[in-house]
């Protein structure tokens, strides 16, 4: 490295750790060097892991605008999603990166005071394992989450949750700042907080819909970037739209012939199971899926089928530019390509001429990445002050 690249670097340095300038655009004022330069020696900078990326002014949107910070961070937010059966949790930085990523399972039922006392003790673990610190929490749920104060709506699928304000409870082990969602809401951020890390460009899937399906269904309409929350945060619960196929089952939410009892990766196992093939998870079920078993595919590409059905007066109705399909599900080809098929068959096609159905490419770890995303804000509000 040259004699001037190692000076201009130190400015960079010194500009960013006073917090003189802070962003690319900023550097090029400051300096007066070419933007173009500023890119190299941020670039350089970073790949050397003298500065970290921190999460995207509001102002600017895109990359260009993100805001940087001198690499001493040891803080992170221990981000976590809960299934029925199975936390998937990880570490996430200013940045908004994703790592360390692992599972543990549980048991959702066992209610909110045992569940989330495991989930500090992991994160402490983790930490410890890492080298690093919990700042704060980041939590994706299964159900319907009230975002204004983190409370546990009627759900259907979590015993023991309904009426838990989950920041408030966390308070008995942890005074951090808590985010809570739900999880296909916080999913469906994350895939587009997942193509711009990934891609380093601002994502282009435009207004669209996600659906992560897994043990239940559940959905969110992202719109100018940012999920539709509904009324209560009720919006996008597709799982208990009643489709013909559904006939009479009894769904858990009441009512009979839901989405939910013929679509879900529950479901699906329990018609095999009736057809006298047990799989005991649905780790089995996508497996199965996986190595060729024609009985199990095609049940599933049925299952999108049905997804399909329930989505497709949300789609005339919203003509949105994609429909992604994420959740343990949609690592089934057969799945996405039933929801397609159906969607092809049932709206216009000049609706459908604009609107890709397609895998979501952060695939389980979408609820992570969106979380990651929600507690950068936090992490780098305590990095400016620090
Ligand atoms: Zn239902």
């Amino acid at each position: 490295m040259s004699r001037m690249n190692r000076s201009s670097d130190d400015d960079v340095l010194g500009l960013v750790a006073s917090r003189q300038a802070t962003t690319r655009a900023a550097l090029a004022r400051q300096t007066g060097l070419a933007p173009s330069t500023i890119t190299g020696i941020v670039n350089r900078l970073l790949l050397n892991g003298l500065l970290e990326e921190g999460g995207d002014t509001a102002s600017t949107g895109g990359r260009p605008g993100s805001i940087l910070l001198p690499a001493n961070s040891r803080e992170r937010a221990l981000v976590v999603e809960l299934g029925a059966h199975r936390a998937r949790f990880g570490l996430a930085d200013r940045g908004g990166r994703v790592s360390h990523v692992n599972r543990f399972d549980i048991d959702i039922a066992e209610g909110p005071t045992t569940i989330l006392r495991t989930l500090v003790e992991r994160g402490e673990e983790l930490a410890e394992r890492s080298g690093t610190e919990i700042s704060g929490y980041g939590i994706a749920l299964p159900g319907p989450v009230d975002p204004q104060t983190g409370t546990v709506v009627g759900p259907s699928r979590m015993p023991g949750w309904n009426g838990c304000t989950v920041p408030e409870a966390m308070r008995e082990w942890s005074e951090l700042p808590v985010v809570v969602e739900n999880d296909a809401r916080i999913g469906a951020s994350g895939e587009s907080a997942y193509r711009r890390a990934t891609s380093g460009a601002p994502s282009a899937l435009g207004d669209y819909i996600y659906v992560k399906a897994g043990s239940g269904i559940g959905g969110a309409f992202v719109e100018n970037g940012a999920p539709r929350r509904g009324a209560h945060g009720l919006a996008g619960d597709v799982t208990h739209v009643p489709v013909p196929a559904g006939g009479d089952r009894p769904c858990q939410c009441g009512n009979t012939g839901c989405l939910d009892t013929i679509a879900s990766a529950e479901s699906i196992r329990r018609e095999l199971r009736a057809q006298g093939l047990a799989l005991p998870s649905n780790d089995a079920l996508i497996e199965t899926a996986l190595d060729g078993s024609a009985q199990v595919v095609t049940m599933i590409r049925s299952a999108g089928v049905n997804l399909g059905i329930a989505l497709s007066h949300t789609v005339s109705f919203l003509a949105p530019d994609a429909v992604i399909i994420g959740g343990t599900l949609s690592a089934v080809d057969a799945f996405v390509g039933g929801v397609r098929q159906s969607l092809h068959e049932r709206c216009l096609q000049s609706v459908m001429e604009h609107t890709a159905v397609e895998k979501s490419l952060a695939g389980t770890d979408s609820a992570l990445w969106g979380l990651a995303e929600a507690t950068s804000v936090f992490l780098n509000a305590r990095g400016a002050h620090a």
